[in-house]
């Protein structure tokens, strides 16, 4: 169990819970599994900073040699409305010319972000591209063409936080997904 106890007074609704998570990342480590063979070089990309915690356990729940990197992306600032500027913080460090890249990401919002990453990843040659995200608000998409291949939970339009998610870099300790009380915000 996860040390949330202190936090649930601060949320309105519970979204996705802990084992809601544990079982639906299994499901898709299996699947990722299933889809490279088994001498594939794969790199898994974890957009930084709330992708870390997905991404540290559905690695776990693939079964294949992965190496892992980050890259840092800034899209949203201290605040819950997208800046409409995407930022490289700091850039993967793996050459991935003739691998497999596998990108970890949080939620798929506007689209914008991952636009911006699979553009800019795609210049360097690898192998195949295929995107992985926990969560996917598809209400909200602006980039019509930008879909994960893999995905874990679709939410409605409401800023969620935890297990990895944000907001002003509180709750991604968190071991469920939810949505934060209006007060909270002021
Ligand atoms: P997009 O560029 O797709 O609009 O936004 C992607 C990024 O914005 C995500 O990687 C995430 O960091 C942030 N973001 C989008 N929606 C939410 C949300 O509901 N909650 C939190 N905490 N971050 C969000």
């Amino acid at each position: 169990m996860g040390n949330n106890s202190v936090f649930k007074g601060d949320f309105k609704e519970i979204i996705i819970s802990e084992e809601e998570l544990k079982q639906r990342i299994k499901e898709l480590g299996k699947e990722i599994t299933e889809s490279y063979n088994e001498d594939d070089d794969i790199v898994m990309l974890c957009i930084l900073r709330g992708a870390i915690i997905f991404m540290a356990d559905l690695s776990r729940e693939i079964d294949l040699p992965v190496t892992f990197d980050f890259m840092d992306v800034s899209s949203y600032g201290a605040s819950t409305k997208s800046s409409g500027v995407v930022r490289i913080i700091k850039d993967m460090e793996e050459n991935i010319e003739g691998r497999h890249l596998l990108i970890v990401e949080d939620i798929i919002d506007t689209g914008r972000t991952l636009k911006h990453v699979v553009d800019i990843l795609k210049t360097r040659d690898p192998k195949s591209i295929k995107v992985v995200t926990l969560l996917d608000k598809p209400e909200r998409r602006e980039q019509k063409e930008i879909e994960a291949d893999f995905n874990g939970f679709e939410v409605p339009d409401k800023f969620v936080v935890g297990y990895g998610l944000d907001f002003a870099e509180k709750y991604r300790n968190l071991s469920f997904i939810g949505v934060l009380k209006e007060k909270m915000y002021n």
